[in-house]
């Protein structure tokens, strides 16, 4: 028969419950658990240390309780409360990114005006050398001002663009694991 081919292990095995909150299980390697027990309280008063990573503070009560329960003892939705706090500091981190953009658009204007002060520098001599039937190689030292001033403004608009660079990448790469680990830091 077919239940004598797999051992006893395997036919005890059950579909998991499908959750909304499966990233903190999965995370904490915790079960589902919204057993009626844990709503009311009546398993062990062990709390963790506020600082820990698996601890959250209850927006209900004020305790501290494990991260990893679905409902703290008061029997609020503990689950439901930390997501609300990855999508606020989801939502303050894209605040974050659009000022300093827009801070770094502002101070970027003036190194692109003179960007395009500085391309006839370039440009000039360019069209000298291209239209001249004499070109020789000390007619190209005229195009050095115009690739070293260009030079220099790139790399003002790499420095000023470092900050926006670092927030794009942060915005890019979040995620709830991320939120989890730094949340207490
Ligand atoms: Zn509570």
């Amino acid at each position: 028969m077919l239940d004598d081919e797999f051992p006893e292990e395997v036919r005890r095995l059950k579909p998991r419950n499908v959750r909304i909150s499966r990233h903190v299980e999965r995370l904490l390697g915790d079960r589902p658990s919204d057993q009626m027990s844990e709503v009311h309280g009546t398993g062990h008063s062990l709390r963790p240390d506020s600082d820990s990573l698996n601890s959250i503070c209850c927006a209900a009560c004020g305790q501290t309780e494990y991260l990893s329960r679905a409902h703290c003892r008061c029997g609020h939705y503990l689950h439901g409360q930390i997501e609300d706090e990855y999508l606020a500091w989801v939502s303050n981190l894209r605040d974050m990114h659009e000022m300093i953009a827009r801070d770094t658009e502002r101070r970027l204007k003036p190194v692109r005006r003179l960007s395009l002060f500085a391309m006839p520098l370039l440009v000039g001599p360019m069209f000298f050398v291209f239209f001249s039937t004499t070109t020789s190689l000390t007619d190209l030292i005229w195009l050095v001002p115009g690739f070293a001033i260009l030079a220099v403004l790139a790399l003002a608009d790499m420095f000023i663009s470092r900050h926006t660079t670092e927030s794009s990448a942060t915005l890019e790469t979040v995620s709830f694991e991320t939120f989890l680990l730094t949340r207490k830091v």
